[in-house]
């Protein structure tokens, strides 16, 4: 990728979400860009770094140990944000700073026990997925929702963040903010009385619909880096 391409790419990213977080009078400090770098190389992390990226996104471990150790001279805040197999979590334990896609209690175990002494608390947010998309991973209701949150504010390696959510696509603003809102709801309701009150939620196509209703984090794709051709690794 031409690298005017990345920096165009970035400047235009960074526009909606100024003019998303004016439109819904939120502070602009209120939510952070996080750039989803999977399938991409580290020498693209590298410019997008330069211009003054701090977040990264990655889906799959290894591919992303790989990265992780090619940008050691670099600052940057790693989050983990796919599927995690709990064959895998030591990785994560040792090398990011958040994960947003715990959606079960042996994954928060696993990562607590694992979590370095040498490192600050694992940030952690849980994956919704009330809607129940057969797809996705997530958690599907209100009772696993709070006896995860229960299990996980009293483990000391990690620190319970907020919630994370994937709707499904869709082209239109309304509909899109409706699955927002309820997402946005669930984290009032359980998550606000813990102090989690971050919430992962929009990617390139309802950045706009996740600000409007309190996103906090964004997790940007191919509106950064361009389309993914990698097939998803095994
Ligand atoms: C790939 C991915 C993204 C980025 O999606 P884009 O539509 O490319 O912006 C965001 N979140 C998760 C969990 C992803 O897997």
């Amino acid at each position: 990728m031409d690298s005017r391409l990345l920096t165009d790419n970035i400047t235009k990213v960074r526009s909606r979400i100024s003019a998303a977080v004016t439109a819904a009078e939120r502070d602009p400090a209120s939510v952070e860009l996080i750039a989803v770098s999977k399938t991409k190389p580290a020498s693209l992390i590298e410019q997008a770094y330069a211009e003054g990226l701090r977040h990264f996104g990655e889906n799959y471990v290894a591919e992303a140990l790989e990265k992780i150790n090619l940008c050691q001279h670099l600052s940057i805040c790693w989050h983990f944000i796919g599927p995690l197999q709990s064959n895998k979590t030591r990785s994560v334990a040792e090398h990011f700073d958040w994960i947003h896609s715990i959606d079960r209690l042996k994954l928060a175990r696993r990562l607590n026990d694992q979590r370095p002494k040498s490192l600050p608390p694992l940030n952690i947010c849980l994956q919704t997925n009330l809607d129940q998309e057969p797809t996705k991973s997530g958690i599907t209701d209100d009772a696993e929702l709070t006896d995860l949150m229960t299990a996980i504010s009293e483990m000391p390696r990690l620190q319970l963040r907020g919630l994370m959510a994937i709707p499904p696509a869709n082209n239109n603003s309304s509909s899109q903010r409706h699955a927002f809102a309820k997402v946005r709801e669930l984290s009032l309701q359980y998550c606000a009385p813990l102090g989690a009150n971050e919430l992962s939620m929009g990617m390139s196509g309802d950045l706009e619909a996740a600000i409007a209703e309190g996103a906090t984090m964004v997790r940007i794709g191919t509106d950064i880096f361009g389309t993914r051709y990698t097939a998803r690794p095994k």
